[in-house]
């Protein structure tokens, strides 16, 4: 009989896992339903966005139930990864897919058989043969888990033939509960999974599609390299993507920013594909800061610390979109996205759809990508609205909410342009239209006669930017169009000619101001207690590297991005208090610990003894100091601090239980009877009280010492 809930017991110890294990405190919304589900033996559907946290859906039930959790997986670059992931945080997994060569094979199917490996990660080749079968059916299995399951649906983008036969293991191990996972969420792909794969009565966990951590914004397409080029050296260190309509942009691209100094590459379908995996391979391992790259990079990418994503050209509709920016902050740590617009990609990317049955939808999708370009409120609200999610509040993490638009009346600024259009026969495009109105000293201008129209020179009060702005709302609104068959003309439209007769009204946003785009372009600066902590994540970053490149893992498995910043915010110094990181269980905190805590005290001692204040930390400088040899009195004379100042550092070093021998420093006989004046006043909390018990006579830095030996002995009696 199955049970309708796990007891309390079984969800404690999913509990206790998530804390020991990968140490996190708490689980997110659908994971503890999602986890909760295969306790009790039921099939699931889970749909989380990239970043959302699906691998533990199933991999602590996997390790909560006896037996094994056989995991289905289409992308092989990863499983190397995840499996090593696991094995960082002291749970036994392997891998089976055509990179390993037979033999591997054979000993990772024999570890299987013989219940030595908790998560067994399969290719669906792998896993259709005859041979594997028969391993199968002789192994224990927990939880059978159908990664990336949207790959089953020819509705869904990445649809995987080998998929669909998938259905046979709900026939073959009835007993076996399924977990789907995808981040598609659209209905025909979720009802194809469950079909497929036979589970039709499975329980769908749908997360949210939100991701809070990506802030969004969206500029103009002008001096993309300049722009580019400012934003990466406001954080040369992070990582990032640059998403290129072509290949060749991709390659020019990268040629740019590399004569600018900067750390970048590119990658597209095109390449010789072991260059290819070669540059992958150096961005997972943060070896390379930027990859400059077709929609083709991404799919097999799993690194969780991508910082940063830019995209050149407009995709060609929100779920590219969507799906590209997903591929920054899955740590959850704050990331940035940036999309360049401009009039000439949506002209272009209509010229690629072709005639057909699909002809409308995508013209239609293309449409709402736009509307998302040129929004005038909270693009997120606009953008989970297209996936049918509603947010009650604005975001404040858009560049809309920052810095909402001015709107003013355009209309006299439209029958400018209209008229000058007109009057130059609709012959001219942007630049020469501009230099008209700004009354320009041209060459061919004279040589045209544009310089005795009407209209020439009316609109000098306004930068040529600012006119650039003007015009491309002129577009957006319908006012203009583009001839791109015709050396990109400017034509009046029907809407237009209403403008230029005042029939309707044209409201557009005002443009920035030298004074805003500086504003926006130059980063606050950040405090003293944030530089410090940026100093020492770059510490620990390096550290991580080191560590990394020993073990031949990407850095983010060692640990995550979001760890490092806790680790330099926090800065642990004791085993316990590391223990209290996110992202840090007990086998991490053994293997790496004691290098981090380390690096970790060498920084404050450093920035202590340079005259930095860090909170919380003084004492491990003198921890430092004794430990070189240096007595209280020494170390009060060096660091310019009072000896009683010193000697409570002491006490506490002694009461966090580190190595301090306070003999030294208090006799037997003193010490005893103190203790018994603690005793009597039974609080361990003030040292006056203790002072006037003792009538003045005893020294507070004895009294505080006693009281550290006091604390520490009582703890251990407690525990
Ligand atoms: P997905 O497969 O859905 O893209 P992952 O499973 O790779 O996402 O998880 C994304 C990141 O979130 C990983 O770094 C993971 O360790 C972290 N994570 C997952 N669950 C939690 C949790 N409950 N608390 C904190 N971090 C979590
Ligand atoms: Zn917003």
């Amino acid at each position: 009989m199955k049970t309708a809930s796990p007891d309390i017991g079984t969800l404690k110890h999913a509990q206790e896992i998530l804390k020991n294990t990968f140490g996190y405190d708490q689980f997110r919304l659908q994971q503890e339903h999602a986890i909760t589900q295969a306790l009790t033996d039921k099939d699931a559907l889970v749909i989380m966005p990239t970043g959302g946290g699906k691998s533990l859906c199933y991999q602590i039930p996997a390790l909560v139930k006896d037996g094994a959790c056989l995991v289905i997986s289409p992308l092989i670059s990863l499983m190397k990864d995840q499996v090593e992931a696991l094995k960082q945080n002291g749970v036994s997994a392997a891998f089976l897919n055509s990179s390993i060569s037979a033999s591997e094979q054979r000993q990772v199917e024999e570890d299987f058989m013989a219940g030595q490996v908790k998560l067994l990660y399969v290719s669906p080749e792998k896993l259709m043969t005859r041979d594997f079968f028969n391993v199968l059916k002789s192994s224990t299995l927990n939880l059978i888990a159908v990664d990336e399951a949207h790959c089953i649906s020819q509705w869904g983008h990445d649809f995987r033939p080998e998929y669909t036969k998938l259905k046979f293991l709900k026939e073959q191990f009835p007993e076996t509960p399924i977990m789907a996972l995808t981040a598609t969420a659209d209905k025909a792909t979720r009802n194809d999974i469950l079909s497929q794969l036979n589970i039709t009565k499975a329980k769908t966990f749908l997360s949210s599609f939100d991701r809070p951590n990506l802030s969004l914004a969206v500029r103009p397409a002008q001096k993309r390299v300049e722009a580019i080029t400012d934003w990466i050296n406001s954080q040369p260190e992070e990582s990032g993507i640059i998403y290129c309509l072509s290949r060749k942009s991709t390659e020019s691209l990268a040629q740019k920013l590399q004569k600018q100094g900067i750390d970048a590459d590119f990658y597209h379908a095109g390449m010789d594909p072991q260059v290819k995996d070669k540059v992958q391979e150096r961005f997972t391992k943060d070896d390379l800061k930027v990859v400059c790259a077709t929609i083709a990079f991404g799919m097999g990418i799993d690194k969780s610390n991508v910082r940063w994503v830019i995209h050149h050209n407009l995709p060609k509709n929100l779920e590219s979109y969507y799906q590209e920016i997903g591929r920054a902050g899955r740590d959850g740590v704050a990331s940035k996205t940036l999309l360049f617009y401009s009039y000439s990609d949506v002209m272009q990317l209509k010229q690629f759809i072709e005639e057909g049955e699909q002809k409308q939808l995508l013209e239609a999708k293309l449409q709402r990508m736009q509307q998302f370009a040129e929004a005038t409120s909270c693009r997120r609200k606009l953008l989970l609205s297209y996936f049918g999610e509603q947010l009650e509040k604005d975001c404040g993490n858009c560049d809309i909410c920052k810095n909402p638009p001015e709107f003013i009346d355009g209309l006299k600024l439209a029958q400018m342009a209209l008229s000058a259009v007109a009057r130059t026969q609709q012959k001219v495009g942007t630049r020469m239209l501009i230099d008209i109105l700004r009354g320009s000293g041209r060459n061919d201008l004279f040589q045209l006669g544009y310089q005795n129209i009407k209209t020439y020179g009316v609109g000098k009060a306004h930068s040529y930017v600012d006119w650039q702005h003007y015009i491309g709302q002129f577009l957006n609104l319908g006012l203009l169009e583009i001839a791109f068959d015709q050396h990109n003309i400017l034509r009046i439209t029907d809407l237009g000619k209403k403008a230029l007769y005042s029939e309707i009204e044209v409201k557009i946003s005002k443009p920035e101001t030298q004074e805003q785009r500086k504003q926006r372009l130059t980063p606050a600066q950040p405090t003293k207690k944030a530089q410090q902590t940026n100093a020492l994540f770059e510490r620990l970053r390096t550290l991580r590297k080191q560590i990394a490149e020993s073990q031949g893992v990407p850095a983010y498995v060692v640990f995550s991005d979001s760890t490092l910043q806790e680790l330099s915010t926090h800065k642990p110094t004791t085993d316990d208090e590391l223990l209290n990181i996110s992202g840090i269980g007990q086998r991490k905190a053994d293997q790496y610990g004691r290098e981090f805590i380390h690096e970790i005290v060498t920084f404050i001692k450093e920035k202590t003894l340079e005259g930095e204040k860090i909170k919380g930390a003084t004492h491990l400088v003198t921890y430092e100091l004794l430990k070189e040899g240096l007595t209280p009195q020494e170390i009060a004379t060096k660091r310019n601090l009072n000896k009683v100042t010193i000697f409570s550092h002491i006490a506490t070093l002694y009461e966090q239980g580190r190595d301090v021998d306070i003999s030294q420093y208090i006799t037997e006989d003193k010490l005893e009877k103190i203790i018994t004046g603690i005793e009597e006043i039974g609080q361990t909390e003030q040292l006056r009280p203790l002072f006037d018990f003792f009538e003045e006579k005893i020294p507070y830095d004895q009294l505080r010492l006693a009281m550290a030996v006091y604390k520490r002995q009582t703890k251990t009696e407690r525990t």
